[in-house]
């Protein structure tokens, strides 16, 4: 009940003006009950709008530091060329290898289809490209 039907209470009003004001009360009160509602769905889309925006930003400078590979990520170096490392695409850390011979893996279980052999060639085609 709002504040209309309070002030019903106390005084008289006709019967149409009362059902008017009855209906305007009701009206009142669940566009209250929605505007609730509402800012609650706003606050949430507010935070997970600030969470994408976050994991926006992340990849974005995932995208300008790393190049994607024969399946793995190499870092930038910023004068030129690349790091002598190669980068889990999931975790985004550099892996190693066992052996010469062993391909990279990363704690994650994610494995190069290519071997420490290979780097140097890997290496110098990416800086070529
Ligand atoms: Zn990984």
């Amino acid at each position: 009940m709002g504040f209309i039907a309070e002030f019903l209470k106390e005084f008289s009003v006709s019967g149409i003006l009362r059902e008017r004001l009855l209906k305007l009360d009701a009206e009142i009160d669940r566009i209250s009950k929605e505007n609730i509602e509402l800012k609650k769905e706003n606050a949430e889309c507010a935070k997970k709008l600030r969470e994408v925006s976050e994991k926006y930003k992340e990849l974005v400078e995932t995208c300008e530091d790393f190049k994607e590979y024969k399946g793995a990520l190499f870092k930038r170096r910023p004068e030129g060329g690349y790091h002598e490392a190669v980068y889990c695409p999931r975790c985004k850390i550099a892996m190693s290898a066992k052996a010469l011979g062993s391909p990279f893996r990363c704690f994650c279980g994610f494995t190069t289809h290519f071997n420490k052999i290979a780097l140097n060639a890997i290496l110098k085609e990416l800086t070529d490209n």
